[in-house]
């Protein structure tokens, strides 16, 4: 078997994303180097951590936290751009799964249900994925946690966001998610909302807002990358 795999590798090598190293397995993104290397938050056991300071004073979740830290520049964002736009899902699931290994062993995993934020419908169809849940399958597959994407989706847009300024489209964000057409009843339920990243926040708090106004439930928050 193994000479069948050397022989995959030589026609088909696969490279790490970050450093562009030669891979030994063809199922990895990343090398080992690259993989501890990576600038990870460690957020994961401190309540009060940058993340979960996003929501302060926006919406009650109980904690934010985020696999690794944005850097300018920095090769680890080549991940998310090869996720959302290269069609690479691989590289998604790899990240899922880091992520639910970052939190299994902490009070994240105490969450029944994990929520990928959904995407546009439109943007759908154009990208055959959503990368939220993509993420989120990988994590799920780590903490044993399932993974529902029945409960929010994105509402219908009447305009274009691109014709709008800057200011009116982060405000458009909070009117943009609604519950999905017959949502499970998550009453009583710790969901664990998973995305790509977290910046300003306005997406995942519009996400959140929309659980509070229809469920008693509590919200955490997971991103791979965090500005
Ligand atoms: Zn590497």
């Amino acid at each position: 078997m193994f000479w069948l795999l050397d022989l995959l590798m030589f026609f088909f090598p696969v490279n790490c994303l970050v450093c562009d190293k030669r891979l030994t397995s063809p199922g990895a993104v990343l090398c080992l180097e690259c993989e501890y290397k990576m600038p990870r938050t460690g957020y994961r056991d401190l309540k009060d951590n940058p993340v979960s300071k996003v929501f302060w004073g926006r919406v009650p979740v109980e904690m934010g936290t985020s696999l690794f830290r944005f850097e300018k520049g920095s090769a680890y964002q080549t991940l998310l751009h090869d996720l959302k736009y290269r069609g690479n899902k691989k590289v998604g699931t790899h990240l899922g799964r880091l992520l639910g290994h970052e939190l299994k062993h902490t009070s994240f995993s105490s969450c029944d249900l994990l929520v990928p934020v959904p995407l546009h419908q439109r943007r759908l169809r154009e990208r055959g994925y959503n990368q939220s849940e993509i993420i989120a399958r990988g994590t799920s597959e780590v903490m044993g946690i399932p993974v529902v994407s029945n409960l929010l989706r994105r509402a219908d847009q009447h305009h274009s966001q691109t014709s709008m300024g800057r200011y009116e489209r982060f405000e458009n964000v909070s009117d943009s998610f609604q519950l999905a057409l017959n949502p499970p009843n998550v009453n009583g339920k710790r969901i664990l909302l998973i995305d790509d990243v977290v910046t300003t926040g306005a997406t995942l708090e519009a996400c959140s807002q929309i659980l509070f106004n229809h469920y008693k439930c509590l919200v955490y928050i997971a991103t791979v990358s965090c500005a």
